[in-house]
This record gives structure tokens, sequence and C-alpha cells, in this order.
């Protein structure tokens, strides 16, 4: 199934890649179950994923990516593929009931019928009841749904547990503001870590180093968390029924709630992966491998003439003890310590050479 091996926005994890697996063995084998629901943290990607799995379950090639059934699907434009998307802020009965129509028909040609849900999170109760009857009993053998969401946690259990349940991990989708920003993190931090790498003595500005890094984070931080409340502001000032209106916000709520908690994890682990590849840089050029390996090529002559005498041992403790960080950013670690602890560890491989 080659559609499914070019989704580029893909992260090349574990769970991810046995998702894939699972699903083209399914189309492989013709077992197409009737109800999916994929859930993620990006619902355009999430659409592209669902509009690839129903052109590959109804190619004759499972998914080929070039004939016309593949080509159309994957523009949503296609006879047998219907896409339920909410008018407005929330999915209402009448769009459950065009879908109920448009499945009881029977599906153009050899291909299934599939109806694919967007933000299946914004039924409301009498949308999701009207479909979970649809899914107790599914209008004919080849009907497939496929919901998608990005908060699985207010979709019915009882319309969950009619679905196979996928979940996956996207690329954060970076805006151009935000690309911009991480830009000047990126420089800012390595800035700091050559003034650290090439002293001579611990370095006082170490600690400075980690809070000017949170500083910017916090900046970008308070730019994204001012653009989920205008947000807000834009549904509060339309015209929705006081019920819809509270079920929407909470709704919205949990949405920026889960964006900013990313965020920040996100933040800090890119600092993280910064410092690491940083680290992984001094231990090549020690190892005498060429320029052209190294995760960032401009350091190699500051690397070559700057950094001598640090053992590659510590290097590597230092790589672990990030790593060892990383696992905790799920938690609740205080990014300042764990930042402040890294940054101090590089000074004493300084000391200690
Ligand atoms: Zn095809």
């Amino acid at each position: 199934m080659r559609l499914f091996q070019e989704l580029e926005f893909l992260i090349d994890d574990n769970k991810n890649q046995s998702n894939i697996k699972l699903l083209s063995a399914m189309v492989e084998t013709d077992s197409i179950s009737h109800a999916y629901l994929f859930s993620g943290n990006s619902t355009d990607q999430l659409y592209k994923l669902a509009l690839s799995f129903a052109a590959s379950i109804n190619c004759t090639e499972g998914g080929c990516g070039t004939c016309e059934i593949c080509r159309g699907s994957m523009k949503g434009i296609n006879s047998n593929i219907l896409v339920v998307e909410s008018e407005g802020n929330i999915l209402r009965i009448e769009e459950v009931t065009a879908l109920q129509r448009f499945m009881g028909m029977s599906a153009y040609g050899p291909g299934r019928k599939i109806c694919i849900i967007r933000e299946a999170e914004l039924m409301n109760s009498e949308a999701a009841n009207r479909l979970l009857k649809t899914l107790e009993d599914p209008p004919d053998e080849r009907s497939v749904f496929i919901l998608l969401s990005e908060d699985t946690s207010v979709i019915l259990p009882t319309i969950m547990s009619r679905c196979l349940v996928y979940s996956w991990n996207f690329e954060f989708e970076d805006s151009k503001t935000k690309q911009a920003e991480f830009k000047i993190l990126e420089k800012y931090l390595d800035e700091g870590l050559k003034r650290i790498l090439a002293a001579n003595e611990i370095n006082h500005d170490t600690l400075d180093l980690s809070l000017r890094i949170l500083e910017i984070l916090r900046k970008m931080e308070a730019g994204l968390r001012s653009s989920l409340e205008m947000e807000l502001e834009k549904v509060d000032s339309r015209n929705y029924i006081k019920e819809d209106l509270k079920k929407y916000h909470s709704i919205l709520k949990s949405k920026h709630k889960r964006k900013l908690a990313k965020f920040k994890k996100l933040g800090i682990s890119k600092v993280f992966d910064i410092i690491s590849a940083w680290l992984e840089d001094i231990i090549t050029v020690r190892l005498g491998v060429n320029q052209e390996n190294l995760n960032f090529k401009n350091n190699y002559t500051f690397i070559k003439n700057k950094i001598r005498n640090v053992r590659i041992k510590k290097i590597i403790k230092l790589l672990e003890a990030i790593e060892g960080n990383r696992a905790y950013l799920g938690y609740s670690i205080n990014p300042e310590l764990a930042l402040d602890n890294i940054f101090l560890s590089i000074d004493r491989l300084i000391l200690e050479r």
C-alpha cells in the first residue's frame, strides 16, 4: 500500500508504524472493519490520513496513489466517500441524518461506501445517539465509518466501543512565526553553548543562559495563549444557543489546554534536541569523522580547534542524563531545573578536562 507509506507528516515511531502495519494488513486481506476512530493532535492531518486509508480501501491495488480512485479519494472527491463536517461548531443530527441517507445507498462500483466524520467530538448528544444506532446496525456490509477526533475524552464510550481506535503521533504543526521563533532560540542556544564550551574556567553565564532560553520559550507560549484566547472570543461573538455555546466552550478549553501543555513539552524538548546534537557532534569530531556527518556542519572548525580535551566518556554520560530528563518531560518536571542541571554539567566538563 504505497499511499500509506508516503505520509510525510507522521512521526517515525513505534505506534505509527504498528498502526500502519495493522491497517495495511486489513486492506491487503480485505478484512476491513466497519468503524474506525482515528485520534491525534491535528484534525487536518487526521483527515489526510483518513483519505489515504479510504483510497487504499477502494483502490484495486490497495492504494497505488496514481489511479483515478486514489487521486479522487485523496481530494475527498469520490462518489463512494462522504465527508461529514460540522457547520459551525456543533455537529447536529441533520448532518448524521444526511450521512445515514448516503450510507443507505449501495456503493458505486466494486468499492465500499466510506463516511469520514471530522471532529467527531463536536457531535451533540442527539447526533451522537443517532450515529450510535447506525454503528450498531450498519446499513450494509460494505459500509465503513472513519471518525476523527482530537479529543476522544468527550466522545460517547458506547461509540468508542463500536470502533477500532487508533491514535497517531504527528509532527507538531509549526506555524511560520513559530518556526522563526524556534530559529532564534536555536541561534541563541548555539552561541551560548559555544561560550560555555570555549571558556577555560567555570562560566558564570551558565545560569543566565537557561534563564534566557526559558524566557524565549515563555514568550512563545504567551503568543500561543493569546491566539487561543482570541479564538474563544470569536466564538462568544457568534449567535449560538446558550447550551451549545457552553458545550463548545468546554471543548475548546480542553483543546487549548492540551495545545499549551504540548507546546511546553515540545519547546523544552527542542532545547534538549539541540544540546544533544551539539554533544553528539563533539563526539563525532573527536572520533575523526568528517564534517559532512555532523548535525551542525558549521561547528566543525569550532569543535576541532576549541574543544580538545573533553573526554568522550563524560559526554556520553551527559547525553544519558539529557535522555533521562527527557523521559520525565511528560510529568511535571521543572524545566528550569532540568536546563540548569544540564548546562552546569556541560560547564563541569570544562573544569574536569
Ligand atoms: Zn489506486
